[in-house]
């Protein structure tokens, strides 16, 4: 299932945050005089100074940090719910495997994007701000389907809308009804009504059982998708990724998405895999075929030429050493 290739995925950014370190940054002080100002008030102090930097001139650096920090953060928050709703759907635990997804789809998510949209507002109001309801993104509707429709613009042709499947109310069969379903006995407003001498999922048949678990399986791939694009550019900035690692990991999601619904000649078409070339990490052999374009979708591929496999079940780090053949 799509769902499991993607829990590894989200994981692999975070190996990796720690791999290389990617949460640490350094500081390029001005002056001498400013570095051993610095020190000093560590030293006296015991900690870092917060105001002393953005008194001095250096908020943009704090605020890279915070950015760094909140973004993994908010990521290994987000893995840690989804890994054990998806153990927990295999296992067949199917209402709790929903009710754990509440808070990684509608608010960490959530706090992701609005880091993406804008991270200086989020911040200064962390940072600065008594009152928690200032940054409480949950209760700010209008603010998350801004975020979201800046993301991914409104496509009027797409029968899906990220920011009604994720938080609707009136619309009928979205994620927010089964969340809410899954989360509470009793649901009142008119489109997630519970029936009357009814409690929620307290009294499951069959059909109520298989209707969650093929919901649970459709819907998932969907979000995740929308997630991994948004926090492979977030952390392809980061870590400084060339655009052509960009470009693999973006197409490498793409395929496994659709290879779930489509037909590979639709999906090549669509992608225009032809005018893509796959470099061996290796020895730089180009790659083109359909045949490795779907080894490629499925989790590795061997170059032809020297045998390498590559691995493309998770993020591919292999080929940001490629530049230009
Ligand atoms: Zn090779």
């Amino acid at each position: 299932m799509a769902a499991f290739l993607y829990a590894g995925r989200v994981d692999g950014y975070i190996q990796r945050a720690d791999q290389e370190q990617l949460t640490k940054e350094t500081i390029n002080f001005k002056t001498a005089a400013d570095a051993s100002a610095y020190a000093k008030i560590c030293e006296e102090q015991g900690d870092i100074k917060e105001e002393w930097l953005i008194q001095h001139g250096y908020k943009e650096t704090l605020y890279k940090v915070y950015y760094k920090h909140l973004f993994f953060s908010l990521l290994v928050d987000f893995s840690n719910y989804y890994n054990t709703s998806i153990d927990l759907a295999y296992h067949g635990n199917i209402n709790v495997a929903w009710a754990l997804l509440r808070k990684p789809f509608q608010e960490t998510l959530a706090y992701i994007e609005w880091l993406y949209v804008d991270r200086n507002e989020l911040l200064t109001l962390m940072l600065t701000s008594d009152d928690t309801g200032s940054y409480e993104i949950v209760r700010k509707k209008d603010k998350i389907r801004k975020h979201i429709e800046r993301i991914c613009p409104p496509n009027p042709s797409d029968p899906l809308d990220m920011y009604k499947f994720r938080y609707s109310y009136k619309d009928q069969l979205t994620l927010n009804g089964i969340l809410q379903a899954t989360n509470h006995l009793i649901t009142s407003r008119p489109a997630l009504k519970t029936s009357p001498s009814g409690l929620n999922f307290i009294f499951p048949d069959d059909e109520i059982r298989h209707r969650n678990i093929g919901f649970y399986y459709a819907s998932i791939p969907y979000v995740l998708k929308y997630t991994l694009d948004l926090v492979m550019k977030m952390f392809g900035e980061i870590a400084e990724l060339s655009d052509y690692t960009m470009l693999i990991n973006l197409t490498n999601s793409t395929l496994k998405s659709l290879q779930m619904i489509s037909e590979y000649a639709d999906v090549k078409q669509l992608l225009h895999l032809d005018q893509i070339n796959v470099f061996c990490p290796k020895c730089g052999h180009r790659h083109n075929s359909d045949e490795m374009w779907i080894q490629f979708a499925y989790d590795h591929f061997e170059c032809e030429n020297c045998h390498n496999k590559i691995n493309t079940y998770q993020f591919l780090f292999d080929f940001n050493e490629i530049t230009e053949k």
